[in-house]
């Protein structure tokens, strides 16, 4: 049963976010659009609904590709806001932009749960990602060196030296999903503006506010006006105009893998940067330790009610331990409380909208279908998901190998760890894994054979604050976000040589 709090969801917002939004005749706020360093309304907006009733929470601004255009000319325009600023002055800026994120953490925490549907736990969670994030890219800027190159060790360079600099591309394009509306927004738009670029950031549709109010800070901190542009409306829309402009020179984007190969297409040559989904296993075999194992295969299973490109998204275990396994599996699993995530005694919210939740029966009950055993929850009412286990998953089933990005424990049983292997790679996903063993030799041949970005030893993919480099193989990706490579991803390699010669410095050629 799903007990629901009887008063209507609403936003509560501080006054210093009033500048974002405008109240209708009915106090429904509909928010703006940031561009030029204006709060503007469209010419539409849409609606934004709570996943927790259904509810219209906001109305945003819907941009249109005129507006699109603006807002990339005014970024295109002031690009040199943001570079000519001296790097130690950038950090400056977001370390006021920390201390307003802390001192208004609160109306965020609250717009995460409302917005988003997630639960006090892991919305808390989100921020302090957030703001972490922001804290070690501000260290991690201070690293932007470049490279000093002899010519030494070539007859073709002697007498020569080169500097290898990091510049700014230009204008960053940040394009985020609904899983993480703080987190990617952040992890995105800061490295870009600290590495000198101006940015045209696109959160996503269904939850925008989160990113907007993050904007508003921002700018209070004293982000240049016309360095950070942020859009809101339907990437269906204006997706493809804005990947494809010329004025844009590289994309940043998380999201879906056909939304991913679409931006592909529409990116050409130009820099992009792909974070897209996956299929995260986890193996457990007999020397495991099954405690450990199954807590982290449950939680990584349901935290963010399984919206995460990093959840456990399937469980192969050896059958020599199946059996307690899957019951210690149960017993954990009907733990987990699913409810209205303004309660803050509940571990897990609603999914995203009733069209994920529909998504999430159809595999459920496809790998019934085929064979699967139901052992814990497996419907949905509305929104809200049951915490689900099924077992002994028959590999024909949709869920086996498709993201399931719902709060669903999937298992499948394997022979030994190369059974798991074989099955595990052939996923057309690479992003993360995990393995629960203790033998040193399997994990080394595992973590060497696992085709994916991420592999982890006993415990299940967590990213954090994503200090470690973090991306995806085959269709999980392209490139790496993290701290320090992300940075490297928004900048440009530039190398100024120099002729030493006639000075007579460094080795000359003999001639
Ligand atoms: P999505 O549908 O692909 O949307 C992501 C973003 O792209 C949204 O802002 C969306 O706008 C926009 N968009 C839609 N069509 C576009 C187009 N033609 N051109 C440019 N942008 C376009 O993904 P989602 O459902 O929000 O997020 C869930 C997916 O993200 C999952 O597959 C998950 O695995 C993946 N993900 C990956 C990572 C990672 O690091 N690898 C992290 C988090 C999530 P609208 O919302 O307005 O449509």
């Amino acid at each position: 049963m799903i007990t629901m709090a009887s008063e209507k969801v609403t936003l509560k917002l501080d006054s210093f976010f009033d500048e974002t939004y405008t109240l209708d005749p009915y106090g429904t706020p509909s928010f703006k659009m940031f561009m030029g360093g204006e709060w503007r309304s469209s010419e539409d907006s849409y609606e934004v609904k709570t996943p927790i009733t259904g509810e219209v929470l906001a109305k945003a601004a819907s941009a249109n590709k005129d507006e699109l255009s603006e807002a990339i000319a005014s970024a295109s325009e002031h690009r040199h806001r943001i570079r000519d600023i001296a790097a130690i002055e950038r950090i400056e800026l977001f370390r006021e932009a920390v201390r307003l994120m802390e001192k208004y953490r609160e109306d965020l925490t609250w717009t995460l749960i409302v917005e988003s549907g997630k639960s006090l736990k892991d919305a808390e969670g989100e921020v302090n990602a957030a703001l972490n994030r922001m804290k070690l890219t501000m260290e991690d800027a201070r690293k932007i060196y470049g490279e000093y190159m002899p010519g030494d060790w070539s007859e073709d360079t002697l007498g020569k030296i080169a500097l290898v600099l990091r510049e700014p591309i230009g204008v960053v394009a940040a394009i985020s999903p609904f899983n993480y509306p703080l987190y990617m927004p952040v992890a995105k738009i800061v490295p870009a503006l600290l590495s000198g670029n101006a940015v045209v950031a696109k959160p996503p549709g269904s939850n925008p506010i989160i990113s907007l109010l993050y904007t508003k800070i921002l700018e209070e901190a004293g982000i240049p006006h016309g360095a950070l542009q942020v859009i809101t409306g339907s990437g269906g829309v204006i997706g493809d105009a804005l990947v494809a402009d010329d004025r844009i020179g590289m994309v940043s984007f998380t999201g879906s893998t056909p939304v991913g190969k679409r931006i592909s297409t529409f990116a050409g040559i130009k820099k992009h940067h792909l974070e897209l989904g996956g299929k995260g296993a986890a193996v457990v075999l007999e020397d495991a330790s099954l405690d450990l194992a199954v807590e982290k295969c449950v939680s990584g299973s349901f935290k963010n009610a399984g919206q995460r490109c990093d959840a456990v998204s399937v469980i192969y275990v050896v059958e020599g331990v199946a059996d307690i396994f899957v019951e210690k599996v149960v017993q954990i699993a009907s733990k987990w409380r699913m409810g209205d995530p303004r309660d803050s005694s509940i571990d897990m919210g609603p999914v995203t909208d009733l069209k994920a939740a529909q998504r999430i029966q159809s595999l459920v009950d496809d790998a019934v279908a085929k064979g699967a055993v139901r052992l814990l929850g497996g419907n949905h009412k509305n929104t809200y998901f049951e915490p689900t286990v099924l077992d002994r998953v028959p590999l024909n089933a949709n869920i086996a190998l498709e993201e399931t990005f719902g709060p669903v424990v999937t298992i499948v049983h394997v022979k030994n760890e190369d059974e798991a292997l074989e099955i595990a790679n052939k996923s057309r996903y690479g992003l993360d894994s995990c393995i629960f063993t203790n033998n040193f030799y399997k994990i080394w041949k595992m973590a060497k054979r696992l085709q994916t970005g991420e592999v982890t030893v006993n415990d299940s993919p967590r990213h954090g604050v994503g200090f470690f480099p973090f991306g995806g193989w085959k269709d999980s990706g392209v490139g790496r976000e993290g701290i320090g490579y992300t940075i490297e991803e928004m900048t440009n390699l530039k190398t100024i040589i120099f002729n030493m010669e006639p000075a007579g410095l460094g080795k000359v050629k003999q001639r």
